[in-house]
């Protein structure tokens, strides 16, 4: 089995995540305009027939701008909770309102999402994990601290989009005031580089074959530093940036069995080249 994932663009300025099998998808936020997601799907020859459904993990602009119009035009159900809703002031024809709670899995089609908590401050924050049978891929950003609930998840992860939002230096060392700047590295605001890669270092599983490092800060962030800092410890893991400019390719992330296989055939290859 397999998960189809990318990032139509990941950073303050806009987040949409696109994970699906073969013939089902759902998309992780919109926080970027209908037309762009059109756009860049196209880009990417995603089908818009197969989007099954949009998870919206909070309300703050950039992951919610594009949903009301995207799930006008496609008529598309959003599953959301009450209070983001209220909060997000969002304007969605009721029939295609849908709930989630928290550990509670949906089914949509044979993808399976999990919502669960985190520290972020949102009205009702969540994460999610979607599995395709026994394939999983996280969507992690937003969060203040790795709490255990991140943690669980993200060891069962073949790929995650973690947020690594912050260099500390660069942000100490920045223009941002007092005030934002400590909400920022509040236990509600984002995760930074070493935060992130203390999880990644701590709690990868051994199946993980892709991390993308997400939503990152375009004023307290390089590009470079941090995927030369994740890469130092890839220790075979694909590192991968999803960037707030556009959107990434499109990934095939498989299940343990292929992955096993693939660790097989690494060693092979390892073996021959000896
Ligand atoms: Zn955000
Ligand atoms: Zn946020």
């Amino acid at each position: 089995m397999s998960l189809y994932v990318a990032s139509l663009n990941s950073g303050s300025n806009g987040n949409c995540y696109y994970l699906g099998n073969e013939t089902e998808a759902i998309l992780v936020d919109a926080g970027i305009s209908c037309r762009e997601i059109e756009k860049r799907m196209k880009r990417l020859e995603l089908s818009m027939k197969k989007i099954r459904a949009v998870f919206v993990s909070h309300e703050h602009t950039d992951h919610i701008k594009g949903i009301s119009t995207l799930a006008k035009k496609y008529q598309l159900p959003v599953y959301i909770t009450n209070p983001t809703l209220r909060y997000g002031g969002l304007r969605i024809e009721k029939n295609l309102v849908n709930h989630f709670l928290p550990h509670q899995p949906i089914a949509i089609g044979e993808l399976t999402i999990t919502a669960f908590p985190k520290f972020h401050d949102a009205i009702d924050p969540y994460s999610f994990s979607i599995s395709n049978k026994d394939v999983t891929v996280g969507v992690f950003t937003d969060i203040g601290k790795a709490c255990d609930h991140l943690v669980r998840h993200f060891k069962q992860c073949h790929a995650a989009f973690l947020e690594t939002n912050y260099d500390e230096e660069m942000l100490e060392n920045g223009s941002y005031p007092h005030h934002l700047k400590k909400r920022i590295k509040g236990e509600t605001g984002h995760l930074s580089n070493t935060e992130a890669l203390e999880l990644f270092i701590s709690h990868r599983p051994v199946h993980m074959s892709h991390l993308f490092l997400s939503h990152l800060s375009k004023n307290n962030n390089s590009a470079d530093l941090v995927q030369q800092l994740f890469h130092q410890h890839a220790n075979g893991v694909k590192i991968i940036l999803a960037s707030r400019w556009e959107e990434t390719s499109v990934y095939q992330i498989c299940g343990s069995e292929m992955s096993r296989q693939n660790l097989v055939l690494k060693g092979e290859q390892l073996a021959l080249s000896f």
